[in-house]
């Protein structure tokens, strides 16, 4: 059997994809992942620059420079915090390379290309282009251009629907007729116009959700691609891609026991009425009066959530962490699996602060030692620690695991003011006896704490 260089090059690359996704499975193995998967790539470009049919190798290195100093500059300059924004743009472009690609195939080859090869690349062109208007949404909205609250209108489910079917229609007929390329070009145009419609009825918030199935249609995109090019290591990309981004966002809906479907037609976020009553009153605690309370403490455990994300205060969590831990407080960390906006979004912030993965406990683990636990910190979370989702079967958000914070005798909220989570409910935990609130924003609160814990004797 004859195989050619370019084969062994992306048989490489496809055996480094599969590691590279075998590390992330767990944070400690997550950076060997992520280099075994960019040595993959690397392969798989190097593969690519040896095919016999390029043309030009100067508008290669040319789109080479231009995008090596985009993400260059990208990785330098743009905050964790961003994050998300910058994961949608990947995937639009992405998805837009793909549905360039086929169009271009189509324009050049037309029906000569076969049934079975336009099946492809209709597929590829019809999920590359609605992937690339919805990713470009959730960007938008992920970026405050567009409001991050789901836009919703009358019939909007019906008008959606209707679209999606003559975009299927065209596509039919274009299975049926080859050369019909006015079929091809309406469904392009069209799909363009589904991704806006399948992404403005859902709130910011549940971004990550539709990011992660929109990657994963960027991901069977490129599988198709792969059919239509006839190039083995994009089928295997793709779809390793398409059904990773798939059971990831199946995990997130299950994190939150909502379904995809509430996800992407609930319209989620638009609830402005809380139906929650709850009883009590938030009682403010002095800083000091904290820091005594954890300084003196045998066991607390650090529940973190969005806020600290946007105070960027996982440096401060660290080292008010160290600095308890050095008057020998056992210090744990309790990680929600949809803390924040993105999933790991705490796990990648406590690793930038050398936060040791064994201190940090999933959601199962910590909630059996809170009981047995002194002080709650709760630093920026709200929904992820809201007792509502456990005991009140009409709260928007039953059925939602939460970290049970008000398990632990005493539990103190870090966060500015009265603002609400992301689900826009009451959180009675926040009106218990045992819970303390100490305002401010959650980087400069803790850092204060350090200080404060340090003139200890
Ligand atoms: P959350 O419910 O969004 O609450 C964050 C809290 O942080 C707010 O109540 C806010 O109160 C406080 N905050 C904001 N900025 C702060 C600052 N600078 N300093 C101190 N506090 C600050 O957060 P969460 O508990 O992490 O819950 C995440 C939510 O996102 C869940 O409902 C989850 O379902 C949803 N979600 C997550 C993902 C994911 O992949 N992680 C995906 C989809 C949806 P103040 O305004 O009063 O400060």
């Amino acid at each position: 059997m004859n195989i050619s260089p370019v084969e062994v090059t992306y048989l490489l690359a496809s055996i480094l994809f599969i590691f590279g996704l075998r590390g992330m499975s767990h944070p400690d193995s997550a950076r060997r992942g992520m280099t075994l998967a960019a040595a993959g790539m690397l392969a798989a470009v190097v593969g690519t620059l040896l095919v016999k049919e390029i043309v030009s190798y100067e508008w290669i290195l040319a789109g080479l420079v231009v995008g090596s100093l985009i993400g260059a500059a990208m990785s330098i300059w743009m905050p964790m915090t961003a994050m998300p924004q910058r994961t949608a743009l990947s995937h639009a472009f992405g998805a837009l390379a793909a549905s360039l690609v086929g169009i271009a195939e189509y324009s050049l080859h037309g029906a000569e290309l076969g049934g079975v090869r336009i099946g492809a690349l209709g597929f590829e062109v019809l999920l590359g282009s609605l992937t690339f208007t919805g990713s470009m949404m959730a960007f938008s909205k992920l970026q405050g251009l567009v409001s991050g609250t789901p836009i919703t209108y009358k019939g909007q489910n019906i008008v959606t629907t209707v679209l999606l079917a003559v975009t299927v229609t065209c596509f039919a007929y274009l299975l049926y007729d080859h050369s019909a390329s006015i079929a091809f070009y309406v469904m392009i145009s069209l799909a363009f116009l589904f991704g806006i419609l399948l992404v403005i009825p859902i709130g910011a918030s549940d971004m990550p959700v539709v990011m992660s199935l929109l990657n994963s249609y960027a991901g069977l995109a490129s599988a198709a691609t792969g059919f239509v090019l006839s190039n083995n290591v994009l089928i295997i990309a793709g779809t390793l891609d398409g059904f990773s981004g798939l059971i990831l966002s199946i995990l997130m809906c299950r994190a939150m026991n909502r379904s995809i479907t509430n996800v992407l037609f609930g319209a989620f976020g638009s609830v402005t009425e809380d139906t929650v009553a709850v009883a009590g009153v938030m009682r403010e605690v002095e800083l000091d009066d904290v820091a005594t309370q954890l300084a003196y403490a045998r066991q607390v455990v650090f529940v973190p959530g969005y806020g600290m994300a946007t105070a960027q205060a996982q440096f401060a969590v660290r080292e008010l962490g160290t600095a308890l831990e050095s008057r020998g407080v056992t210090v744990k960390y309790g990680i929600h699996p949809v803390a924040g906006r993105m999933p790991g979004h705490m796990n990648v912030l406590l690793a930038e602060a050398n936060v040791p993965y064994s201190s940090l406990y999933e959601l199962e683990q910590i909630n059996s030692d809170l009981p047995s636990t002194d002080v709650a910190l709760v630093i920026g979370a709200n929904d992820t620690v809201n007792p509502d989702a456990r005991d009140n079967p009409k709260s928007p958000i039953a059925g939602m695991p939460i970290i049970e914070a008000d398990r632990a005798a005493s539990v103190v909220v870090l966060k500015r003011g009265k603002g609400k989570g992301f689900s826009g409910l009451e959180n009675p935990l926040f009106y218990k006896p045992n819970t303390g609130m100490l305002y401010g924003d959650a980087r400069g609160t803790l850092q204060s704490l350090v200080q404060s814990v340090q003139k200890m004797q």
